[in-house]
């Protein structure tokens, strides 16, 4: 591939306002028209684009014009900045004065956020505006199809939100509720205008009707500082006419909002990192000399938006959780739902249903033979757990000897102290402990590659470590077929199968470590399957809740358990944090999606796109091996990667991989589209043709 292939031109960052109504016909395209007339007046060069006009004369219809485009003119006429000014636009007409999402169906359209945002997006870049403005179609909830909304649509752009709320009586209700959907959408508001409707008092004849609308704009006013939005409250007044005069009026009225909805630096990209630089200290990474950073402003789906407005296509997952991609609206659901109940209660003597139907489900999904959860609040903390569970089983069966723990080079287990001990002492990033450490005793690595014959001597050194250590074996731990951290290696399970046996035969307890590979990465639900096996203890964390909030398990077998507490004994270990609800309920939700989703079809896909994309590497100068298993994506260099330098170069051409050591390694989003995967796969392809990694 020649490097041209590869060159993306830098694209600007989408800047902008989002005007939506309370309702229909609450003023939203006079409020909008005005305030097109207030930015030109303050020299913004700016476009107005409706995503979807609805009710749109037939003749009309086929030139795409914007019906609302006479209001708009009308606003502006007679202002020299008009002369400049992009003609507004519709990006989708229909004839039906109806939702869109039925005005569409009419004429067998099919609306979706993802077509309109790239359309919106098209414009954006086409056009030399400053900033685009953007008006909704009714309601923040109006349909624009069987699943997405008008709020899915503002969700997917990002930008901030100008809400316009009819001031009539009941006006305030709606408004709230938008407020409300708005902040749970993450969107940030700009400003509201309170627009007088034609009868104000429709419904309740006879009442004071001024004093009762004064009152809407106090108390909405009110609850906007209780919910910290600083954005200007705007009242238009009623006009008996509409005439350049009025304009003008309702132009000077919107003129607070034109500096909040101008582009601030408060939260730009810079800025952010240039405080982050000052305070925080980042995952192995020095605080002295800080860390090359992007700041992320938003996500959805595989995107990643940084706060610049530069959306990156994910080729992480967030180091393996976010399987189902970003803000998910099923786990987003179950999050807001759990929190309105119960965010957390400690779970010494009390217990909940979110945390008794995830053990269920999980208990479902593992191998059989596994028979009780214990929760925990990270990966390191389920090692440290299985580590413990396995301690205390053989104490409880009067192995007091049995106090360490075999392992093979090249594992890792995560960064508290009992799972250091065991993550590979060398290359385990943790050797400055190791006198600290506890002595655990280390074989090879399994050898034997996934995608060769299996030899049977790969086992030898487990054979000899029996041997020697056989008595002091608490348990082995290892991740099975998948080595992550430690390097990326696929190995073959039948060397799986030996050592459960070893184990057996020795009275030593085995531990899998799925933290990495559980709930689908390699192809498997969990990758014990590869080997027909079941551990005693299993270790699951990373995707356990999607990606969105921090959770892990540990599963042990009955044997386990009862040898544990037999005799009236406990279990020494209890998180404050100990089954999050909030956690546990995402989780759920999760599980629950990679079946609905088909979660075994769409790693098949991401393995199939991986392998294709990624073959073109393997004869690059300087790389090593490429191999591919379910979703994930290893191109192992001869060499350690210049990581800051591949880091720069990837966000720059629009995609999310973090390399490290001599992997540069992909594991997108389950729900990755098929052009996402090739460009991951291409763009690393560039980078490594173009030299990057050895800058
Ligand atoms: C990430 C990981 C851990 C540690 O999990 P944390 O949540 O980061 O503590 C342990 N084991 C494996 C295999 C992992 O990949």
């Amino acid at each position: 591939m020649s490097p041209a292939e590869n060159t993306m031109l830098p694209l600007r960052p989408l800047r902008g306002l989002f005007v939506t109504g309370s309702g229909t016909d609450v003023g939203k395209t006079v409020a909008t028209a005005a305030l097109l007339r207030a930015l030109l007046l303050a020299n913004v060069r700016v476009q107005a684009i409706k995503p979807v006009q609805t009710g749109v004369a037939p003749a009309e219809a086929r030139t795409a014009p914007l019906a609302d485009a006479r209001v708009y003119a009308e606003a502006v006429a007679g202002l020299p900045q008009a002369a400049s000014m992009q003609p507004p636009t519709a990006l989708r007409c229909f004839t039906l004065p109806a939702s869109p999402h039925l005005a569409a169906a009419r004429e067998g359209a099919h609306l979706t956020c993802a077509g309109l945002r790239n359309d919106i997006e098209a414009r954006w870049q086409s056009g030399a505006a400053d900033m685009l403005l953007l008006e909704g179609a009714g309601g923040l909830r109006v349909p624009l199809n069987k699943r997405e909304d008008m709020l899915d649509l503002m969700a997917a752009v990002g930008l901030p939100v100008l809400l316009v709320g009819g001031n009539y009586l009941g006006g305030l209700n709606h408004i709230l509720l938008s407020l409300d959907a708005l902040r749970h959408n993450g969107l940030q508001v700009a400003g509201i205008v309170l627009a007088p409707p034609v009868d104000p008092a429709a419904g309740c004849p006879g009442v004071d009707v001024q004093a009762m609308l004064a009152d809407n704009a106090a108390m909405l006013r009110e609850r906007m500082q209780q919910q910290g939005i600083t954005a200007p409250l705007v009242e238009l007044p009623r006009l008996a006419r509409l005439d350049a005069a009025g304009w003008q009026t309702l132009a000077e009225r919107l003129t607070p909002l034109v500096g909040h909805v101008l582009p601030k630096c408060g939260d730009c990209e810079a800025e952010i990192v240039r405080r982050d630089h000052q305070v925080i200290w980042h995952p192995y990474a020095s605080a002295m000399q800080p860390p090359l950073l992007s700041a992320v402003a938003r996500t959805r789906g595989n995107r990643i938006v940084l706060a610049d407005g530069r959306e990156l296509v994910d080729g992480m997952s967030s180091w393996w959780a976010a399987v189902h991609g970003y803000n998910h609206p099923r786990l987003m659901e179950a999050l807001h739902a759990q929190a309105g109940r119960m965010p957390h209660v400690m779970f010494g003597g009390l217990t909940h249903e979110p945390a008794v139907a995830l053990a269920e489900k999980l208990l479902q999904l593992m191998p059989d033979g596994l028979e009780r959860v214990f929760f925990a609040d990270s990966g390191s903390v389920a090692v440290e757990v299985a580590l413990k569970m396995a301690l205390q089983y053989q104490q409880g069966r009067g192995e007091t000897r049995r106090t360490r723990f075999l392992t093979p080079r090249g594992g890792y287990h995560g960064d508290t102290f009992g799972a250091m001990s065991v993550c590979d002492p060398v290359t385990g990033m943790h050797s400055l402990f190791t006198a600290m450490l506890p002595r655990q005793i280390f074989m090879e690595r399994p050898g034997c590659r996934f995608d060769q014959p299996f030899d049977p001597a790969s086992l030898d050194d487990a054979r000899r470590n029996f041997a020697e250590h056989g008595a002091e074996i608490a348990a082995v731990i290892l991740e099975p077929v998948v080595q992550g951290a430690g390097g990326m290696w696929f190995y073959h399970p039948q060397y799986l199968r030996g050592l459960a046996q070893l184990c057996r035969d020795a009275g030593a307890l085995l531990i899998f470590d799925e933290i990495a590979t559980g709930f689908g990465r390699t192809g498997k639900m969990f990758a014990a399957e590869w080997a027909g096996l079941s551990p005693d203890i299993l270790c699951c964390g990373k995707a356990l809740t999607g990606g969105v909030l921090t959770l892990a398990a540990t599963a042990c077998s009955g044997e386990v358990a009862q040898g544990i507490c037999g005799g009236g004994n406990v279990f020494m270990h209890g998180p404050t944090f100990m089954a999050n609800a909030l956690a546990c309920a995402v989780a759920c939700a999760s599980l629950e999606l990679l079946e609905e989703e088909g979660w075994r079809q769409r790693v098949a896909l991401l393995e199939e796109g991986l392998s294709k994309g990624l073959a073109r590497c393997a004869g690059l100068t300087g790389v090593a091996d490429v191999r591919v298993l379910g979703g994930i994506g290893v191109v192992e260099t001869r060499e350690p990667v210049n990581a800051q330098a591949l880091q720069r170069y990837f966000v720059e051409h629009g995609v999310w991989i973090r390399p490290f050591n001599r992997l540069v390694y992909l594991m997108p989003p389950y729900i990755s589209p098929a052009e996402d995967v090739e460009r991951l796969c291409s763009v690393t392809a560039g980078a490594l043709s173009a030299g990057v990694h050895v800058q």
